[in-house]
């Protein structure tokens, strides 16, 4: 056994694409609630309200599960209030509205999936140099993928996108309840007795995730970050501390992909799956 670790992170880090997922999750929700019961709590001829609402709980669950990430914006759409409720009756509605939560996950986890899926299919790509870095990271530290994606999913998209299997020691995702996240996950990789370990992910999620399991934490935000990983690595193993927040720029970017894609949802001409990643995408 080499005597230290890496996990990457798969979504995000290996693989491009983080701020599609983000309006693919504030779309998503914002029509599951209008579908599934919701509706009387949104504002749909002021849609820039809701998408403020959105955002504001958006932002404090980068990374997170996706129910956790729908359960803040619920709340936020309708109290105003950004904390990820997890159970509907915090939410301050009627037992028939509680009941009709359900729903509104059932279909907000179809959209997300859908929209996700025509993602990856035409323009998530893994990161120029990430299959070059991770070769040439194996022949002195034992590897692993750790996701909170499902363990089915993130190997066949492990698989999809032609890594190399034998260059890892595992590929860990969560398991299908929900359970076993990146925290933990990371945690059973260090109790295997490293001597150093480094967690390399793309969100603030992933940064608090190797905090907790006592691991050091690397962020990707694009290609030229597997460079200065390297490069990093050559005077020992980096470990980056700070928290950020979205830019300016990223924040503009989810009014003006997502504010269209529900207006036109509004006005009875919703787009397809397809039609909408190629216009976040354009
Ligand atoms: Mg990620």
């Amino acid at each position: 056994m080499k005597a230290e670790a890496i996990a990457f992170d798969f979504d995000g880090t290996l693989i491009k694409g983080g701020l599609d997922k983000a309006v693919h999750i504030m779309y998503s929700s914002w029509v599951a609630c209008y579908e599934c019961g919701f509706r009387g709590f949104l504002h749909p001829d002021k849609i820039d309200v809701d998408m403020d609402r959105i955002v504001r709980a958006f932002v404090l669950y980068p990374g997170a599960p996706r129910f956790q990430q729908l359960a803040a914006i619920v709340n936020s759409l309708i109290n105003d209030r950004q904390r990820a409720a997890e159970d509907p009756a915090e939410l301050g509605i009627n037992k028939e509205l509680e009941q009709r939560y359900s729903g509104v996950r059932k279909r907000y986890n179809e959209l997300f999936s859908a929209l996700n899926d025509a993602a990856a299919e035409k323009y998530w790509r893994p990161f120029p140099s990430a299959k070059e870095i991770l070769s040439i990271l194996s022949t002195e530290y034992e590897l692993y993928i750790a996701s909170g994606v499902t363990q089915d999913i993130l190997e066949h998209d492990f698989d999809h996108h032609g890594f190399d299997r034998s260059l890892f020691n595992d590929i860990l995702g969560a398991n299908m309840k929900g359970g076993s996240d990146k925290g933990y996950i990371l945690k059973q990789i260090k109790e295997k007795g490293y001597t150093d370990m480094l967690f390399v992910g793309d969100s603030n999620k992933d940064l608090e995730y190797a905090a907790v399991a006592g691991v050091k934490f690397f962020r990707i935000r694009e290609d030229s970050d597997y460079k200065r990983l390297l490069e990093a690595l050559s005077r020992g193993m980096p470990d980056e501390k700070k928290s950020w927040s979205f830019t300016q720029q990223e924040m503009e970017l989810f009014y003006a992909k997502t504010i269209p894609l529900l207006k036109r949802y509004i006005d009875g001409a919703p787009m397809s799956m397809e039609a909408i990643t190629d216009l976040i995408n354009e």
